[in-house]
């Protein structure tokens, strides 16, 4: 029998298509390990076609013989246009909601950075902020809280540094922010 392995995008179809479970005892991952199986095996002739495959676990694929499959094992019945439409929108959604989730997060960075860096820096601090930097402060602010980051942006404003440039400001508020990180970490 032929072991060369099913083409990946018809494995994973068949997968989705039968909801990641296994289609004899309905589990289905992470409980099970999941394997795409042939419903007429390729020694008797069966084909890679979708409608020949089925989603088994490693434990219902191991009890099952060449022959074939009992009524109650016949795989789903092909989806219809209703189901394919509701599944497509399904996807549409989750896709949509994720990229509502990056706006408001962007957003929210765009906030704080436009709140703290001015009192950091001054006026010249935000535009020389770049992109990384406005993700490291985002991360600050989840790793302690937004009051503790005006906390520390307020003392580096009142903290006299000699020679201090706007960029020196900015690292000293970064360096004090990643002792407080550290100081969480150790209580
Ligand atoms: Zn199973």
């Amino acid at each position: 029998m032929s072991r060369e392995p099913l083409d990946k995008a018809v494995r994973f179809a068949v997968l989705k298509r039968d909801n990641f479970t296994c289609r004899y005892c309905g589990r289905s991952a992470p409980d099970v390990v999941l394997e795409v199986d042939h419903i007429i095996s390729r020694a008797q002739g069966g084909s890679d076609d979708p409608s020949n495959l089925i989603t088994s676990c490693l434990d219902c694929n191991a009890g099952k013989s060449a022959e074939g499959l009992d009524e109650e094992m016949q795989p789903l019945p092909p989806e219809t246009a209703e189901e394919v439409e509701a599944r497509t929108a399904r996807v549409a959604a989750f896709h949509r909601a994720g990229r509502e989730r990056d706006k408001v997060a962007k957003q929210h960075e765009e906030e704080i950075v436009a709140e703290l860096a001015p009192v950091i820096g001054g006026p010249e601090l935000l535009p020389m902020l770049e992109p990384k930097n406005i993700r490291s402060l985002a991360h600050l602010e989840k790793l302690l809280d937004l009051e503790t980051l005006r906390e520390v942006a307020r003392y580096t404003e009142a903290k006299d540094l000699k020679d201090d440039g706007t960029w020196q400001r900015w690292l000293y508020f970064c360096r004090i922010c990643w002792i407080k990180v550290k100081e969480k970490e150790a209580s």
